[in-house]
């Protein structure tokens, strides 16, 4: 079967069409980075309008190259759908016309990320889906985003992790530990009790003077860093706990560049006495050790959660899996495999699965992906859909 997909959960609008779980034919991304970048985070109602905008020509640029033959079933993989618009191009907005695909596309069912997300972003990514398949006739599957994350190992390379799992999102919204039992029947096992790593990452990107989103900049810096540079805390929350806080990591990092404000010493917010932003090589190392600090509470975390559930494999996503540093810490090796797929970790002693890197940050390929599990298991959603926000979504 072959299902087109639909994101728009947070600030990227996206579509796919992916084939039988794992073949991506089409996979569109129209991101609204430039958008919100002089905010250094993402403004929901600015999300909202260019959803709006944008939504239409997505989808038609993935039905539009998402028209591939089927497979003739001799077992033989096709060519994987060039990379289109990704990051670089937004679709035209300017075309408000809308015409529904050709009937020499053929597909099986509409999926979106229904949960969770902003919930102006949501609403319009649900609509759009909800409308195709109500006047297509085809059936609707809502996925929730989360899921959809690590759902994205799978895509392209088509491996199965075995399970129970333990899966791990992290996220500018995002740093939880889930047990995945089958790929519907995920359960929370752990979640940051304030700041999610990826927002960590831009926040410190943010005292550091680097660009939006930071995560990136950051992970490049920190391969000329020397890690052990700054001891930054480690914070794993008691023995046994399997939840996250990145906060007091980002203002150690804070102090490190501005100094400790005293009773008497200059407070850090006075900006006649801030010391300049570390440049240079004190750059990288502050970039290298704030990394390194949030991969050994990662790589910790895992260990822990692994035990507890005897776990069969680890599965990561989210932007932040993109990340070299954690990549290369669960691999083993000093070089970072960026293809995805899996690899033994030495630290773990379990098969460690990553996305492909253009899999990590929000996409649908991987709503489609999952959305396939759904229809096989015909567990399709009513037109009655509802979007879920963060705070509506009890975990
Ligand atoms: P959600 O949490 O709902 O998935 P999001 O849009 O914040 O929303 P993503 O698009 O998956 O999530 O990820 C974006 C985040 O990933 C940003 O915080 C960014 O800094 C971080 N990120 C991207 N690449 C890297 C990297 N190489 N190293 C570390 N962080 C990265
Ligand atoms: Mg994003
Ligand atoms: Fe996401």
């Amino acid at each position: 079967p072959r299902i087109l997909a639909i994101e728009s959960t947070c600030d990227e609008t996206a579509a796919a069409v992916v084939e039988d779980g794992w073949r991506v034919l089409s996979n569109v991304v129209a991101t609204q980075i430039d958008l919100h970048a002089k905010y250094r985070g993402v403004v929901p109602e600015i999300a909202c309008r260019a959803h709006i905008e944008n939504i239409l020509p997505v989808i038609q640029e993935a039905i539009a190259h998402g028209q591939v033959a089927p497979a003739t079933g001799s077992g033989v993989s096709q060519p994987m759908a060039p990379e289109v618009g990704l990051t670089e191009s937004r679709a035209s907005a300017s075309d408000s016309s809308f015409i529904l695909p050709p009937s020499s596309f053929d597909f099986d069912a509409v999926a979106v990320a229904h949960r969770p997300g902003l919930v102006g972003s949501l609403l319009i990514g649900v609509t759009a889906a909800k409308t195709l398949a109500w006047s297509l006739g085809k059936p609707l599957i809502g996925v929730d985003h989360v899921h959809a994350h690590l759902y994205s190992v799978v895509l392209e390379k088509n491996e199965h992790p075995p399970m129970p799992a333990i899966g791990l999102v992290c996220s500018g919204g995002h740093t939880a530990l889930y047990l995945v039992k089958s790929w519907t029947d995920v359960t929370l096992i752990g979640s940051t009790i304030d700041d999610a790593v990826g927002e960590a990452y831009d926040k410190v990107a943010a005292i550091l003077g680097l660009g939006y989103p930071g995560g990136p900049h950051i992970d490049r810096l920190a391969a000329t860093g020397d890690p052990k540079a700054i001891a930054f805390p480690r914070p794993l929350l008691g023995p046994g706990s399997l939840d996250f806080s990145f906060s007091g990591l980002k203002t150690a990092v804070l102090y490190a560049v501005r100094g400790v404000p005293t009773k008497d010493g200059p407070h850090i917010r006075d900006e006649r006495h801030q010391p300049p932003a570390p440049t240079g090589q004190r750059l990288a190392d502050v970039c290298a050790s704030f990394q390194q600090a949030c991969v050994d509470v990662i790589v910790k975390k895992l260990k822990r959660a692994a035990e507890k559930y005897g776990a069969k494999s680890i599965l990561i996503g989210g932007g932040v899996s993109a990340n070299r540093g954690l990549r290369a810490a669960l691999q083993g090796g000093g070089t970072a495999s960026t293809s995805g797929g899996t690899v033994v970790s030495p630290v773990l002693r379990l098969p460690v699965y990553f996305p492909p890197l253009k899999y990590c940050t929000d996409n649908a390929a991987m709503s489609g992906g999952l959305a396939h599990v759904y229809f096989e298991q015909r567990r399709f959603s009513e037109l009655s859909l509802d979007a879920i926000t963060f705070s509506q979504f009890a975990r």
